[in-house]
C-alpha cells in the first residue's frame, strides 16, 4: 500500500483535498484521507470557457488519484448535477472506484452516463436513503442528511472520522416549501451540532448575496401569469437538471391547457428518468412528439427546451439562428428564460435573447421577472447552516475566490475565529486533527480537457494550436532542400485565414531567408555524416527550425502569430541551388517597418538570438559563414533588407528591444483561455 501523505504517525490527521470546485463554479471533486483510506466526495465536470476551441468538457487533473488508486475505498455522491457527477464515467476509465454511494436520482442519471461511456462494470452503485449511514474503508462513516436544492434528491453529509465529525453541506439552500415536499432534515444538522462538529465545509455560491434565497415555489405564480397571458405558443428554457423547475413547468402546462413538446437531449433524458422514478408526476397525454406539435393550435402549445445558457448547439440557440429543422420562431411566441446565466455565459445568453427579439417574439428574461431563483443559499441560509452545526473549524468551498472570502466573513460574524478558517485552492490539503486545522503541502491539481468524443485529451499544445488557427490562421510552407544543404527551389507559401498587410511575395521572401538562415547556421547540427555517401538529415528538425524562425519574424514584423507548418521536400545531393530572388531584385521592396529590429516578447530569451547571430544583424555576421547557392547568404540578405537607413535601424543592437509587449487584448484572451 502506498502512503504518500507523509503524515507524522504520532498525530492522526484527517486530510481533505479538493481537486476542483474552488476559485470556480464547477468540477467539484473532493478527497478525504485518513491513514490508508481514501474516499472521494463527488466528481464533477466544468464546461469550457471562451478560447478552449473544440473542448467539450473540463475535468480536474486526477494524477493524485491515479497515483493513490490502491487506497481508494469508495465514493459518495451528494446529488445529480453535472458539476458533481459528470466526471465519474471518465475517471472510471482511469482508476478504480470500488463502490459509489448516492441518492437514487443521481445514480440513475449517472447510470445513463456510465452506459454511454461503457464503464458499467467498473464499479458498484449503491442507492442510499435519507439518514442512511454507510461505512467507507476503516475510518469513515457517512450519514446522508436530506437537504434542499434546485435538484431533487440532494444531500448534505455528516462524515464521522477518528478525529471528529465533518459536515460537508453539498449544494444547498433552505427551502421550507420544496416542490416535492421533501424538507431539509435540519434536526440531523442540529443533532450533530449538539454532539460537536469539528469542521464545516459549506457551499459558497451565493456568499455575496444578502438575505435568504427564496423558495423554488416563489417562481410558480410568475410563470403561471406569463403562461396564462401568452397569446400564442409558450417556449420555456431552463436547466434540464433543475428538476423542481421542470416539474412546475409541466404542472403549469397542464393547468393552462397546453400540451408539451420537449427539445434537447438532456431535457428528454432527465424528464424520462425523473418520471420513471416518480420525481415528476405528469400524465403521458401531456406530451406531444415534436413532429406533431405544429398540428396543435398555438394557444395549446408549450415547448420546453435546453439552451438557457446560450450554448451554441442547444435547441433554443439553434431556433434563434433559424437553424432548427422543426421549430421556427413566430412573432406571437412568448419565450421565457427561466434560468440566470452562469458567469461567463452572459454574452451568449444576451445574444440569443437579441436574436429571438429580432425575430419578433416576446422574450421574458432577467432578474426582475421573478421567473428564476437560485438553488444555492444566500448569506442568511449560510448563517443558518453555521448556527445549526456550530463548527469549530470552517472551510468555505464551491465558489470563486471572492465568494470564499465573503463566506469567511459571514462565519467570522457568527463567532468562528479567523484563525479557525482556511481559504484554500484546488490541490491544497486541509489537515485536521481533533484540535487543529492547517494547510499541508499541496498535491498536483489542474485541468484536463476532453474533446467532443470525451475520450481524446486536448493537451496544452493542441489547445494553443487551435487558438492560433482560430485567431491568426495558418501558413503552410513548402521548401525543397537537397541532402547537401542547398535550397533547390523557391519556397511555396500558402495562407489560410491569415490577415496581413504583407503580400505573398514578401512572405515568400521571408520564408526564403529563414530557410537560408537555418541552412547556414544549423545545418551542421541537423545533418549527421554517418560515413556513407548520403548524410543523415534530421528533416523534422529543419522544419521545426524554419517554423520557429518564421514565427518570430511574423510576430515581430506583423504582430500576428499564425500556425506555421513547414514541409521539406528533400532533393538529391548535387541539385543546383536556386538563385534567390533576393539577389535579383534588391531595391524594389519597401524597407522593413520601424519595429523590424525588435524582438517579439513571447519567447523571451529562448529564441535563436541566443544561439547565433541574428539574421538581420548583418554587421555581426561572420563573413566566413557557409555560403549557400551562388551567392553568400549574407549578401542576399543585405540586398533584401533594402534601404540603408533601414539596415541601420535594424542592425542596431537593441537592448530595449527585448520585450515588446503583445497587444493587451490578445495576451489576456489567451491567458484566460489557458487558465480556464
Ligand atoms: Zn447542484
Ligand atoms: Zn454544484
Amino acid at each position: 500500500m502506498t502512503s504518500s501523505n507523509g503524515q507524522k504517525p504520532q498525530q492522526p490527521t484527517l486530510r481533505v483535498i479538493p481537486l476542483g470546485g474552488l476559485h470556480e463554479i464547477g468540477k467539484n471533486t473532493c478527497v478525504f484521507e485518513y491513514g490508508d483510506d481514501l474516499m472521494l466526495v463527488d466528481a464533477g465536470l466544468a464546461f469550457p470557457s471562451d478560447g478552449m476551441h473544440g473542448v467539450n468538457v473540463v475535468l480536474p487533473d486526477t494524477s493524485y488519484l491515479r497515483e493513490n488508486q490502491k487506497r481508494i475505498r469508495g465514493m459518495i455522491v451528494t446529488h445529480g448535477h453535472e458539476d458533481h457527477i459528470g466526471g465519474i464515467p471518465h475517471h472510471l476509465k482511469n482508476f478504480n472506484i470500488p463502490v459509489i454511494y448516492g441518492p437514487r436520482l443521481a445514480l440513475s442519471l449517472l447510470t445513463g452516463k456510465m452506459e454511454e461511456a461503457g464503464v458499467m462494470d467498473r464499479t458498484v452503485l449503491q442507492t442510499i436513503a435519507p439518514r442512511d449511514v454507510v461505512k467507507v474503508g476503516q475510518h469513515f462513516s457517512v450519514e446522508f442528511i436530506r437537504n434542499t436544492h434546485s435538484m431533487a434528491d440532494s444531500f448534505s453529509l455528516a462524515i464521522t472520522t477518528p478525529v471528529g465529525t465533518v459536515i460537508f453541506t453539498g449544494d444547498f439552500k433552505f427551502d421550507h416549501t420544496p416542490v416535492d415536499g421533501e424538507t431539509f432534515d435540519m434536526a440531523r444538522l442540529a443533532h450533530h451540532g449538539e454532539q460537536g462538529v469539528l469542521c464545516l465545509f459549506s457551499d459558497s455560491t451565493n456568499a455575496e448575496v444578502p438575505g435568504f434565497t427564496p423558495s423554488e415555489r416563489a417562481v410558480f405564480p410568475n410563470l403561471d401569469r406569463h403562461i396564462a397571458q401568452a397569446e400564442g405558443r409558450v417556449i420555456i428554457t431552463t436547466f434540464a437538471s433543475s428538476i423542481h423547475r421542470v416539474a412546475m413547468i409541466l404542472e403549469l402546462a397542464l393547468k393552462n391547457g397546453r400540451k408539451v413538446g420537449l427539445l434537447g437531449r438532456s431535457m428528454l433524458n432527465v424528464i424520462a428518468k425523473s418520471r420513471e422514478l416518480g420525481y415528476m408526476r405528469a400524465p403521458d397525454e401531456l406530451f406531444v412528439p415534436i413532429k406533431q406539435i405544429r398540428d396543435l393550435p398555438d394557444r395549446e402549445t408549450l415547448l420546453l427546451m435546453t439552451g438557457s445558457q446560450g450554448e451554441p448547439l442547444a435547441a433554443l440557440s439553434r431556433i434563434s439562428r433559424g437553424e432548427h429543422p422543426q421549430v421556427q420562431v413566430k412573432p406571437s411566441d412568448t419565450i421565457i428564460f427561466s434560468a440566470s446565466p452562469i458567469p461567463g455565459n452572459t454574452i451568449s445568453v444576451v445574444n440569443t435573447v437579441d436574436r429571438l427579439m429580432m425575430l419578433g417574439a416576446k422574450v421574458i428574461y432577467g432578474k426582475g421577472e421573478g421567473i428564476h431563483v437560485s438553488g444555492h443559499g444566500c448569506q442568511e441560509d449560510q448563517k443558518l447552516m453555521l448556527a445549526l452545526t456550530r463548527p469549530r473549524f470552517f472551510v468555505p468551498v464551491h465558489g470563486e475566490h471572492r465568494m470564499l472570502q465573503c463566506h469567511s466573513k459571514t462565519a467570522q460574524s457568527m463567532g468562528v475565529p479567523a484563525d479557525n478558517i482556511l481559504i484554500i485552492d484546488n490541490g491544497d490539503v486541509v489537515e485536521l486533527t481533533a484540535d487543529s486545522i492547517r494547510k499541508g503541502d499541496p498535491v498536483k491539481a489542474g485541468i484536463e480537457l476532453l474533446d467532443a468524443s470525451r475520450n481524446g485529451i486536448v493537451d496544452a499544445r493542441v489547445l494553443k494550436e487551435r487558438q492560433q488557427l482560430a485567431e491568426d490562421g495558418v501558413i503552410t510552407l513548402l521548401a525543397v532542400i537537397s541532402t547537401d544543404g542547398v535550397m533547390a527551389a523557391p519556397p511555396r507559401v500558402n495562407l489560410r485565414g491569415v490577415v496581413t498587410t504583407a503580400d505573398p511575395r514578401k512572405l515568400s521572401l521571408w520564408a526564403e531567408r529563414e530557410i537560408g538562415w537555418v541552412l547556414e547556421n544549423r545545418w551542421n547540427q541537423l545533418c549527421r555524416h554517418s560515413g556513407g555517401k548520403a548524410p543523415d538529415v534530421d528533416w523534422v528538425g529543419v522544419q521545426r527550425e524554419v517554423e520557429v524562425g518564421l514565427q518570430r519574424r511574423l510576430r515581430r514584423e506583423l504582430q500576428v502569430e499564425p500556425l506555421i507548418i513547414c514541409l521539406v521536400q528533400p532533393a538529391p545531393a548535387g541539385t543546383p541551388a536556386y538563385k534567390g530572388r533576393a539577389d535579383v531584385e534588391p531595391d524594389t521592396r519597401p524597407a522593413p517597418r520601424g519595429r523590424g529590429g525588435r524582438d517579439g516578447g513571447r519567447d523571451g530569451g529562448r529564441g535563436r538570438d541566443d544561439r547565433a547571430p541574428r539574421f538581420d544583424r548583418q554587421a555581426d555576421r561572420a563573413p566566413a559563414a557557409a555560403a549557400i547557392g551562388a551567392a553568400p547568404i549574407h549578401q542576399r540578405e543585405l540586398a533584401a533588407i533594402g534601404a540603408p537607413a533601414a539596415v541601420a535601424a535594424v542592425a542596431k543592437p537593441a537592448p530595449e528591444a527585448v520585450a515588446e509587449p503583445e497587444p493587451a487584448g490578445r495576451t489576456r484572451r489567451r491567458r484566460s483561455a489557458a487558465a480556464g
